[in-house]
Parts: C-alpha cells; sequence; structure tokens
C-alpha cells in the first residue's frame, strides 16, 4: 500500500528565490543611480513589535535595501509621529514607510494610515491602495496575503475554478487575502468565501474547500477533521502559547498542524511557512515604490 505524501511548503526556500530575483531588480535601480529606501518607525516598547521592526531592518540590509529606523517614545502626542511622517513623505530617500503596528491608544490607527503617501505605503493599508486592490488595479498588495498568493504559485496550486475559504476577516490579512483570491486575475479566480468568529459552522466551510487559509489569530483552530482529504491549507496563524523550555512558550499556528497534514495534499508549517513571505514581500514593495517613483523599469518576480 502506498504511503500519503503530503508537500510541507519552505516558506524560506520561496522567499529567498524571490529575494534573488529582487536583487537584480537592485542591481537596475542601482546602475540608474537609485538605491531603495526603507523607513520604519517604531512606536512601542512591545517585544514583538521590536523584533518584527528588527527582521524588517536586517532583511532590507541583507538585499540592498536602504534601512532607515526611527523610533518615538510611546508617551508622545499623536502629532511627533504625524510630524515624522510629514518627513518621511517629504525624503526623497524614502521610497517606503512602515509605521510598526499597533500605536498606542492615544492615536489613532487611521489617521496614521491616511497621513502616509500612499505612493510610498508599501504596507499597502493607506484607503487610496485598499481600494485600488478591491478594484482590481493594485499599486501594492499588501504583504502577508500576497506572500500566500506567492507561496501558492510556487507550489503550482491553481486558484481558478477552486473553491477557497479564508478564515478571518480583518484588514491586513483576511480582507485582502480575499480579494486577491476573488480578482480575474492570476492567483485569483477563486469561488471565495469568508469565515469569521460569527460563522455559524466553520468545520461545514472548510470541509467543502480545496484551498484554506487560516488567518484567525486561534492557535490549533483548524484540526485534521476540518480539512478535506488532499486540500491546500496555508496557515498565518502566529501564536505564542504557553510550553515547557526555555523560553517559556512556542510559536504555533491556526492549524493543528499534525492531523491536518495527515488529511492535507500541501500544507505551509508554523513557522517556516507565511511568515518569511511577509518580511519578502515587503522588500518587493519598497522595490516596486523605487521603481515607481524614480521612474525606473525594473522586472519584478
Ligand atoms: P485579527 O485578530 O485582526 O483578526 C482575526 C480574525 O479571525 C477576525 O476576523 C476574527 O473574526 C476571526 N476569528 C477569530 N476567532 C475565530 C473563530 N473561532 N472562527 C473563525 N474566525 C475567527 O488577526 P490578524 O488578521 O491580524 O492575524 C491573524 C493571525 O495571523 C494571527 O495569529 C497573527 O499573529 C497572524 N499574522 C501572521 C503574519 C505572518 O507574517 N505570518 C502577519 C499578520 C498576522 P471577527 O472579525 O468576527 O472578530
Amino acid at each position: 500500500m502506498s504511503q500519503k505524501t503530503t508537500e510541507v511548503l519552505d516558506g524560506n526556500a520561496v522567499g529567498d528565490a524571490i529575494k534573488a530575483d529582487l536583487a537584480d531588480c537592485i542591481d537596475t535601480l542601482t546602475d540608474a543611480d537609485v538605491t531603495p529606501g526603507l523607513a520604519t518607525v517604531l512606536m512601542s516598547d512591545d517585544g514583538a513589535s521590536e523584533t518584527y521592526v528588527s527582521m524588517k531592518q536586517k532583511a532590507c540590509e541583507e538585499v540592498g535595501i536602504n534601512g532607515f529606523h526611527y523610533e518615538l517614545d510611546p508617551e508622545a502626542p499623536a502629532e511627533v509621529l504625524f510630524d515624522k511622517i510629514d518627513e518621511l513623505n517629504e525624503d526623497p530617500d524614502v521610497h517606503g514607510i512602515l509605521v510598526q503596528m499597533p500605536v498606542p491608544d492615544h492615536i489613532d490607527k487611521r489617521d496614521v494610515l491616511n497621513r502616509i503617501n500612499p505612493d510610498k505605503d508599501v504596507d499597502g493599508f493607506h484607503p487610496e491602495n485598499v481600494g485600488r486592490l478591491v478594484a482590481g488595479n493594485a499599486r501594492f498588495k499588501p504583504c502577508t496575503p500576497h506572500g500566500v498568493q506567492k507561496l501558492l504559485e510556487a507550489a503550482n496550486v491553481e486558484t481558478e475554478g477552486k473553491d477557497a475559504v479564508v478564515v478571518g476577516r480583518s484588514e491586513i490579512v483576511g480582507k485582502p487575502m480575499a480579494n486577491l483570491l476573488i480578482q480575474k486575475a492570476p492567483g485569483g479566480n477563486a469561488t471565495t468565501t469568508v469565515c469569521h468568529s460569527r460563522t455559524d459552522d466553520l468545520a461545514e466551510k472548510t470541509l467543502d474547500a480545496d484551498i484554506i487559509i487560516a488567518a484567525a489569530g486561534v492557535p490549533e483552530l483548524v484540526d485534521g477533521s476540518m480539512v478535506p482529504e488532499g486540500a491546500t491549507v496555508i496557515d498565518v496563524g502566529v501564536n505564542r502559547v504557553e510550553a515547557d523550555n526555555e523560553k517559556g512558550y512556542e510559536l504555533v499556528g491556526d492549524v493543528e498542524f499534525e492531523s491536518a497534514k495527515e488529511k492535507a495534499g500541501i500544507i505551509t508549517p508554523v513557522p517556516g511557512g507565511v511568515g518569511p513571505m511577509t518580511i519578502t514581500m515587503l522588500l518587493y514593495n519598497t522595490v516596486k515604490a523605487a521603481s515607481l517613483q524614480e521612474d525606473v523599469e525594473v522586472e519584478l518576480p
């Protein structure tokens, strides 16, 4: 009897291949005297946010993007952050601006997103960029869902005509993910269901799916009993759960990996699946931003 084999997608490998292509784009820009620049702004003492920002800066350095990093006092008034954003909007060396979320409670996140020049909004969260994505004319696709799309493409997972279930409807993952999947474009054309915390029977939806994308922020929400035989399972979730180790915690996804792997045809691990793709697509958007602002054509991967 033949053993069932499940393909475990390697987000690091797919991300590295895209980074190699981005390095060629950066060479083209450098030949035209342009060095792409990404500014990150951190206004938080949160350890996880600090880690995310430093990973982003490190990734920039690796591919030859100029990184500019600013840390603002989390107690400072909103104007301090807005002034910094205004300054970066005007700075010709900065092609992309990323304000690490969450910002402190006394600042309205929407005011921050609205303040960033949409041409430099490499997160793709400015209302103009959200509108363009929905209209099928995206300038910057949000990094995590774009990374998922690239992972599916790398694994030759056809989305056209397939049933996709997205678990989660956040502005940063669920909604843009669903928007990409329904576009009349490559990597789209999927019949897409969006589930959320008020969904009546989640398993009923996922059991009908060819592709499940879990982005709920609930540890191991999707287990093997919810996965149809041969489905593609993409786990966006990154959750810290208590563990009996040195750190006192471990990272788990929104999918119960072992039981889901028994059923899935293709699955992503946590860590090492979607995570590395998110950072790669931030580099992609920064290179795209530089190319558009400086009017230098590059062949994006
Ligand atoms: P949010 O908390 O903003 O959104 C979670 C969504 O999941 C909401 O729409 C919520 O529904 C829905 N949800 C919650 N519980 C359930 C449930 N029991 N059944 C169905 N749906 C549910 O999270 P994010 O979208 O920001 O992030 C999701 C996960 O992805 C997190 O683990 C996060 O850490 C991770 N993440 C990973 C990234 C990466 O690079 N790998 C990048 C970004 C996020 P409702 O709207 O009704 O509240």
